[in-house]
């Protein structure tokens, strides 16, 4: 590595990438590729000899960026957005730059300390228990995803469990999840020995705004108990990813200390929200929970990939997840006692210093600024709601709690089958228009279309013009 090449391809890196974002509204959102379309560009092996990277980025430029999906575009309103800025991404140059793997507090010291620190700075700003931090006898760590997060909360919730039940207990071991919850939940089930027959979701409706009831979990669990199964884990979600519903976080505490089990709380995406004060209400109750979740990744300005997760007892974390080798014990501090050691706390050895990206992300922008980025958007999907319910054509399907619309054409009449058919025509149609991307998801057995505005860049006009291409396009579909 030589420190002047470095910086030189590095510039031009920079310089292709503002490139890029100056440019990003200009491609088609939704990639136009076709199966199999890149393989026949490039050549069938590695080259023998090492090439320039300007002429690795020509071909980047033309072969790679037009076939991309364009989560950084604008006009991208599909599934959760993944925000990169200016902070994110010199974040992230750190992060890479550096490349130390803090795997262990002796494998770099200050690397540890600082996710300590940040996970604190994080879980004060959304407002989390005391019981969630260091300070307060718990503690955070930062993954790579969501699914990492849960898999590594499920074995802890089982080691818990299965201390007080003979081996083949974890046939009886039951999760509970709502019929909106992420499917990284019955992945993660799965993934730990949870038998597949004993991950239960449970409907929710219109009347509970897609949130899960105590009372629903309270019978499901009744259930199990009745034919000798054994409630182990509850998965709580402040904003879902299909409709963005909240379960109400503590009467599900309730439910969940009354049986014993285990209650996650995963705001991935609606996390970011909770830094500010109007959106806190929806994470009353936490204290009863045993971890929560939530991803800089999607709406918090911090480049790919980044999610926090806090515990209550750490020790019930690490006593699932811990595992010495001998070269891991460092001689000079073995007889420390009060370090943390973070591959105890995940699932691989090796890790990323994100804790440098979100510490440039928080100081750049700073709490205010933060705030600020989410209210923004919240408004822009306040006036798209509203613009919805004033035309006749449209519905708004499931309540706008942060920055996400749910809608849909309405049926005509009484038993319109085909509305989900036009509805989903409307959906391609936009799509294929290349002006925006957005995704459905199916609620109550109706297609509807989801309007998740969160893109880094995504401005007053551009939710407008969204709205414009959505109109233009019903008019055609709905025109005799
Ligand atoms: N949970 C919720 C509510 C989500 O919206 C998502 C992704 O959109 C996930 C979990 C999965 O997150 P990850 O991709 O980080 O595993």
């Amino acid at each position: 590595l030589d420190p002047d090449t470095f910086a030189g391809e590095s510039r031009a890196v920079i310089d292709f990438l503002a490139g890029y974002y100056r440019d990003v509204d200009k491609y088609p959102v939704q990639s136009e590729a076709q199966p199999g379309s890149l393989r026949r560009l490039l050549p069938d092996a590695a080259p023998e000899n090492g090439e320039p990277v300007d002429g690795i980025l020509e071909d980047a430029g033309q072969h790679i960026l037009p076939g991309l999906t364009h989560f950084q575009s604008p006009n991208f309103f599909a599934y959760y957005p993944a925000n990169a800025s200016t902070a994110g991404f010199v974040g992230e140059m750190l992060c890479a730059g550096l490349n130390v793997a803090p795997f262990t507090w002796a494998a770099s010291p200050l690397a540890t300390e600082l996710e300590c620190v940040m996970l604190d700075w994080m879980g004060k700003l959304m407002c989390l228990p005391d019981r969630f931090f260091f300070s307060g006898g718990g503690g955070g760590v930062l993954h790579g995803s969501t699914c990492e997060a849960v898999i590594c909360t499920l074995a802890a919730a089982r080691d818990r469990a299965l201390s007080k039940l003979t081996h083949e207990g974890i046939l009886k071991l039951v999760v509970y999840a709502s019929d909106q919850s992420h499917t990284t939940f019955q992945k993660g089930a799965r993934i730990v020995g949870i038998p597949p027959s004993n991950f239960r979701i449970i409907p929710t409706s219109a009347a509970s705004s897609y949130g899960l009831t105590a009372e629903s979990v309270r019978h499901a669990v009744e259930a199990d108990l009745a034919s000798g199964l054994v409630p182990l884990y509850l998965c709580a979600t402040v904003g879902t990813t299909g409709v963005g519903a909240v379960d109400p976080v503590g009467e599900l505490g309730e439910v969940a200390r009354r049986y014993g089990m285990w209650l996650h709380v995963d705001a991935a995406y609606a996390g970011s929200a909770l830094i500010c004060p109007e959106f806190q209400g929806y994470i009353h109750g936490a204290e009863l929970a045993d971890s929560v979740s939530m991803n800089p990744h999607k709406w918090f300005l911090t480049n790919m990939d980044c999610c926090c997760l806090w515990v209550a007892s750490p020790a019930q974390l690490t006593s699932a997840l811990s595992i010495t080798s001998e070269y891991l014990n460092d001689v000079s501090c073995q007889e420390t006692v009060d370090v943390v050691d973070y591959k105890d706390w995940q699932i691989a050895l090796a890790r990323r210093f994100r804790a440098i990206k979100l510490w440039v992300v928080l100081r750049r922008y700073g709490a205010a600024g933060l705030r600020a980025h989410i209210r923004r958007h919240v408004e822009m999907a306040k006036w798209f709601e509203q613009a919805v319910k004033a035309d006749e054509r449209l519905e708004v399907v499931a309540p706008r709690r942060f920055s996400l619309v749910c809608f849909r054409l309405r049926p005509r009449y009484e038993g319109d089958h085909a509305v989900d058919a036009l509805n989903r025509k409307l959906l391609n149609a936009v799509n294929a228009s290349g002006r925006a991307f957005m995704v459905h998801t199916v609620v109550d057995n109706k297609f509807v279309i989801r309007l998740a505005i969160g893109a880094t860049m995504t401005q007053m006009r551009h939710v407008r013009n969204a709205f414009h291409l959505i109109l233009e396009k019903a008019t055609k579909i709905l025109s005799p």
